[in-house]
């Protein structure tokens, strides 16, 4: 297999806040993040709200900087980075956001929305040049090339959504983060995105990190999947077995909270019970010690390191969770 596009390691986000007593606290929104993304494929973060993922693409892409850590971009280090050398790494690597329509400025047609990156960049030598990119684009992600002159208002949900697809490839990224791009969207409109999103990356070879609370949605589209909780990797691998036999007591309770078909929505035994701790204020030992069904007495000193289950399978669980976590639970998965 060729080297990955990007690697990811111990990557950090670290927050001051001002607390009730006036006393600075470390919010530790992301800390010590490792992954790697391969040529071409998708790759979904998937958490709750608040366990870090949408700060963790944004260290990733330098929207906020992060704390510490390493960001290899086909080997090149993104987080050292400056002035025209950042610029020109950042052609490769795009994102896509949750919301199409905030994203969008309501005073540019669509025509300089989608062209904006190629203006900054200086990457057309004449109108028409830069005219057959624009239109070009919009054809890509299923616009008419005869609205490039309207407003974001006079378009969809979906519609917009694609307008902010066609940005973010216009200049052909090896790196697409998309952060939620259909949870704003109506169901039907959700399929046609992401939909979309698996041409595009068919045509361009283009990798993903999806970020989504929505497991429904990451199980079309993932071919691995990491879940965060409370700024941690706690479980990675490929899509089906993640699915298929999902270790960590935090990742079957997220399965179990997606609704099925002939399945009790309001049996309260097999879903997520409490609140995210803060990050503010992190528990000791396994960070999801507070919820957990299975938790014992070494998971509130002692943090489990990632062990592997199956080949690129991991999971930080002190439990052999293959035997250590009754079928019945797996059963209510199925
Ligand atoms: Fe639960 Fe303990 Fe495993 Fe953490 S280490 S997930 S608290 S059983």
């Amino acid at each position: 297999m060729s080297e990955p596009i990007l690697r990811v390691r111990n990557l950090k986000k670290y927050y001051k806040s001002g607390s009730m007593f006036g006393k600075k606290e470390t919010v530790r929104a992301v800390d010590g993040v490792s992954f790697e993304l391969n040529h071409g494929e998708t790759l979904a973060i998937v958490g709750e709200s608040g366990c870090g993922k949408s700060t963790a693409v944004k260290a990733l892409i330098r929207i906020v900087e992060p704390t510490d850590g390493e960001i290899l971009l086909e080997g090149e280090d993104f987080r050292t980075l400056s002035g025209a050398k950042l610029q020109a790494a950042r052609r490769n690597i795009k994102m896509i956001f949750q919301d199409p329509y905030s994203s969008l400025n309501p005073r540019m047609t669509v025509r300089d929305i989608i062209a904006e990156p190629i203006d900054i960049d200086h990457a057309w030598k004449t109108r028409q040049e830069r005219e057959e990119i624009v239109l070009n684009t919009m054809q890509e992600v299923g616009l008419d090339p005869s609205y490039a002159d309207r407003y974001p208002h006079e378009f969809s949900g979906g519609q917009r959504q694609r307008i902010g697809i066609a940005r973010a490839i216009i200049q052909r990224p090896k790196v697409v983060i998309c952060d939620e791009p259909v949870s704003a969207l109506d169901v039907s409109i959700q399929a046609k995105i992401i939909n979309l999103l698996r041409e595009i990356q068919r045509k361009q070879d283009i990798s993903y990190i999806f970020i989504s609370h929505d497991l429904g949605v990451v199980e079309h589209i993932a071919n691995r999947i990491l879940v965060m909780y409370l700024g941690h990797v706690v479980e990675e691998g490929r899509t089906e077995d993640i699915f298929a036999h999902p270790a960590h007591p935090y990742t079957r309770l997220l399965l179990n909270s997606i609704p099925k078909i002939g399945k009790p929505t309001d049996d309260e035994s097999v879903l997520l019970e409490g609140d995210l701790p803060s990050p503010a204020n992190p528990p000791h030992g396994c960070v999801f010690h507070t919820r957990c069904p299975y938790a014992e007495a070494r998971c509130s000193q002692d943090a489990p390191g990632m062990k592997t289950i199956d080949g690129i399978h991991r999971c930080a669980c002190f439990l052999d969770t293959s035997a250590d976590i009754s079928h019945a639970d797996l059963a209510m998965n199925s």
